[in-house]
């Protein structure tokens, strides 16, 4: 897959939905090792934001885009419990995304799904506390692998209490002969202003999101969840390469690493010691391609769930993100990563 966009790549026509960013929680201390060799002192343990998104359709049907952590994050399933233990990890949430949700007045009852990008534990948050209507939505093979849940089954990653009681719904991208700029993807509320993007490799069945925040002219979030865990495993790329602006703080890094500028500064990580926070690097590696191509657009701006160079830039719920290019967050954000590298 090439990752410049083609003349015939186009982004489909729709209507807007309104999306707001929720960030109810960090993990510190986040080794990013497992995720991309970087030889960086800075870069081994970081801290990080976990990223939720609200979207609203202009119906009024809303959907939540990942649920970040749970405020209760000792009764995740015994797996998960280890994992926080084993890498040492510090979890800062005192609020679920449902408590933030109310503390604003916004009608749970209007949330008629909980959308996935993946079921780890900083991103299924707590789905039992969300009315029975609301129905959960995940990636292809999620059921199959996950579920029963703990403790149904003592090795799952996810709760029983996460799914039972509410309708599960799992995407199946062959269902659709969709596509966009190379991605299956799939038209949630079926007039253009939410499309599920298959992206698979980060874990089973991993999803990302691309909601269209204006239109005529359009521009769109899109939601990457895991699919990178820091934007040098995106950028730059041959469609978005370093601009000179930003080149001459990061010489010395450029020139020790050979990289031209036009070339990601991380690759997937594919130790065997790390195989286990990556279900399959080679299709992880194929979506980070694809998004290259969106991300060459500039009228897309990429959200990782996990990207702390943005939080300071752009306005949480119940502010939107709608604004996004009028206010200039697509250029004071691609490159902010790049302070990372200064030396
Ligand atoms: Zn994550």
């Amino acid at each position: 897959m090439d990752p410049l966009p083609t003349s015939e790549d186009k982004l489909p026509a729709g209507a807007g939905a309104t999306i707001s960013v929720i960030d109810s929680a960090s993990l510190s201390n986040l080794p990013l090792e497992p995720y991309f060799h970087c030889d960086l002192p800075r870069l081994q343990r970081v801290t990080v934001p976990a990223f939720s998104f609200v979207i609203t359709n202009q119906r009024g049907r809303s959907v939540l885009f990942d649920l970040g952590l749970r405020k209760d994050w000792p009764k995740l399933p015994p797996t998960a419990v280890a994992e926080i233990h084993n890498d040492q990890l510090g979890i800062h949430c005192e609020q679920d995304v449902l408590d933030i949700l109310e503390a604003h007045d916004f009608p749970i009852e209007n949330v008629e799904a909980i959308v996935l990008s993946h079921h780890h534990f900083d991103h299924i948050g707590d789905p039992s506390r969300f009315p029975s209507s609301t129905a959960l939505v995940v990636g292809p093979g999620v059921c199959e692998a996950l579920m029963p849940g703990y403790p149904d089954q003592e090795i799952s990653e996810i709760l029983t209490s996460d799914y039972s009681g509410r309708s599960v719904r799992e995407i199946d991208f062959t269902s659709t002969d969709l596509s966009i700029l190379g991605l299956p993807a799939l038209d949630y509320f079926g007039d253009g202003s939410l499309y599920l993007l298959s992206t698979p490799g980060h874990a089973v069945g991993h999803m990302a999101a691309l909601v269209r925040t204006t239109s005529s002219p359009d521009s769109f979030v899109l939601l990457g969840g895991d699919a990178c865990h820091h934007c040098g495993e995106l950028r730059p790329s041959p469609g978005q390469p370093i601009p000179m602006s930003a080149r001459s703080c990061i010489t010395g890094f450029l020139n020790t690493h050979s990289n031209d500028g036009s070339q990601p500064f991380f690759k997937i990580q594919r130790d065997a010691r790390y195989a286990a926070y990556c279900h399959n690097p080679d299709e992880a590696e194929q979506t980070i391609l694809r998004l290259q191509r969106f991300d060459a657009l500039d009228n897309v701006l990429i959200i990782f769930a996990h990207d702390a160079s943005i939080k300071t830039v752009i306005d949480e719920f119940p502010a939107t993100l709608n604004d996004w290019l009028i206010k200039g967050w697509g250029s004071s954000c691609r490159w902010r990563f790049l302070r990372d590298f200064e030396e």
